[in-house]
């Protein structure tokens, strides 16, 4: 497991087992023995399947390409988690990955357990029919774990609703007569996806921005007041205060989180900055996100890199390197691409004051500590960037019930399932020392625990 990941759970675990208030009826030496159980339960996938897929290139090359699927933990329901497409893809991210599945839908009540999938390869180099035949592999290899109430997978880093499509596709024709509807999440809508899954992860880590800087800052601005918790003061600081905002990754999480700041009306947010792989943009007056995204959807998902391009869009804007984006003098950084973007060697650089993980373990531990203790909001992956997984939930029904919700209620029922969350963590937080991060992972501990514990599963 992540060392951040895995040095949160046990110190979660090791909160809990001192509270007597917690699952009382476990008591004196079974309690620890049935805790340790449980420190090597959630340190410890449930099962890693891996398989080289055997495929023809376009060249008439024949290439073996490592393929992994790790099922966590199933205790709350079946495994769910992506499947990334990307070079640097091993083993132990995947495992790393998958636990925090477990912990993210524990977290957020969502009746799945964790799972995780990757194909380590450079989508951007494979022909369309390359990515077909890899698809359809990786659906060969692994059918028989998978399934609609086995494990299902959805689109990650690198992988959409072409390639779900396209493993659904091949899953129905493995199995027929199975139902196999809700045997893949991410779908296109036309091929059984639901209505604002491709918004969802951009919309929900906006929204939980929204949630803590507008809604509750509103309606606890009495309880923050009184409060010397250092967390606390940084939210009151930016009590009806104007925010600059940093978006690092303009791809499926990034650019829809831009555009939700962008055209937010509650709260006065200026978007002042984005990246991608290729390039950083700066207007201190705010970018036009709208006509960028306008833009990335007639170039490959690229932001402009010349001052050509950029008056092509009528888009006013400065180019600079792109990690840049990282130690602007912003209020807010979202960051949207990929992990351990923030760490000891850049940490003391970091100037904004809320940093919302859009993307999976874009803070190391190291960095986070440091952060938190000058007092620095993290809202963390685990939180914020549960909406993919909540509408794959609701994907998931609609396949078995064949009936399918307005984007309207996609939206309203996402935003209800994460106001339920941080309704529950952000008084803790705000009450005691810990950081978020802490807090959520302890919720999710104690909801795992208490889980297995009635099943008889702890001893
Ligand atoms: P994506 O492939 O659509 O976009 C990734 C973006 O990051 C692209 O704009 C790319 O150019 C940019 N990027 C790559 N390397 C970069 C670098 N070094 N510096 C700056 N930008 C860089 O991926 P996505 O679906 O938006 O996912 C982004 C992150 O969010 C990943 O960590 C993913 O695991 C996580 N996430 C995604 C979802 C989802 O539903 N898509 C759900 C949960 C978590």
């Amino acid at each position: 497991m992540a060392s951040q990941t895995g040095t949160i759970v046990q110190e979660s675990l090791a909160a809990l087992l001192k509270d007597s208030s917690f699952l009382p009826e476990l008591q004196s030496e079974s309690r620890e023995q049935a805790f340790a159980s449980l420190a090597s339960i959630l340190s410890t996938p449930n099962k890693i399947h891996k398989a080289f897929l055997r495929i023809s290139m376009d060249n008439g090359e024949v290439v073996r390409i490592p393929a992994f699927r790790v099922q966590h933990n199933h205790t709350l329901g079946p495994y769910k988690g992506g499947i990334r497409f990307h070079e640097s893809v091993n083993e132990d991210e995947v495992v790393n990955l998958a636990a925090l599945m477990t912990l993210k839908n524990a977290l957020h009540e969502v009746p799945f357990g964790g799972g995780k999938g990757g194909v380590v390869i450079s989508p951007r180099e494979h022909s369309a029919k390359e990515i077909n035949l890899i698809c359809q592999k990786y659906v060969h290899y692994f059918s028989d774990i998978l399934g609609p109430d086995k494990d299902i997978p959805a689109p990650d880093m690198g992988s959409g609703d072409r390639e779900m499509d396209w493993m659904m596709a091949e899953y129905k024709s493995i199995r027929p007569g199975e139902p196999y509807r809700g045997s893949f999440t991410g779908k296109s809508v036309v091929n059984g996806g639901s209505l604002g899954r491709r918004e969802a992860t951009g919309k929900g880590v906006y929204f939980t921005f929204r949630y803590m800087l507008y809604d509750f800052l509103k309606e606890q601005r009495t309880f923050l007041s009184n409060t010397d918790n250092k967390f606390a003061q940084t939210l009151l600081s930016y009590a009806n205060k104007p925010m600059s905002i940093a978006v690092q990754g303009f791809g499926n999480v990034g650019s829809v989180a831009a555009l939700e700041a962008h055209q937010c009306t509650l709260l006065q947010n200026k978007v002042v900055s984005v990246s991608d792989r290729n390039v950083m943009l700066y207007n201190s007056d705010g970018l036009d996100i709208q006509a960028l995204i306008d833009f990335t959807t007639k170039n490959k998902g690229e932001l402009p890199t010349t001052e050509e391009q950029l008056s092509l869009f009528d888009i006013k804007a400065d180019i600079h390197d792109r990690d840049q984006v990282l130690d602007l003098d912003v209020d807010v950084l979202i960051l949207a691409a990929l992990e351990d973007q923030i760490h000891k060697g850049n940490m003391e650089q970091i100037k904004a004051r809320i940093i919302v993980e859009g993307a999976n373990a874009p803070v190391t531990g190291e960095a986070d500590q440091y952060l938190s203790e000058k007092g620095v909001i993290i809202i963390p992956d685990i939180l914020a960037n549960a909406g993919g997984v909540i509408v794959s939930y609701f994907e998931w029904l609609q396949g078995r019930e064949t009936q399918f919700y307005s984007e309207e209620e996609v939206f309203k029922l996402l935003v209800e399932k994460m106001k339920g969350t941080m309704d529950t963590i952000l008084p803790q937080y705000f009450g005691d020392p810990f950081s978020l991060r802490q807090n959520c992972f302890i919720h999710s501990v104690m909801k795992l625990v208490t889980v297995m514990y009635r099943q008889g599963k702890l001893y």
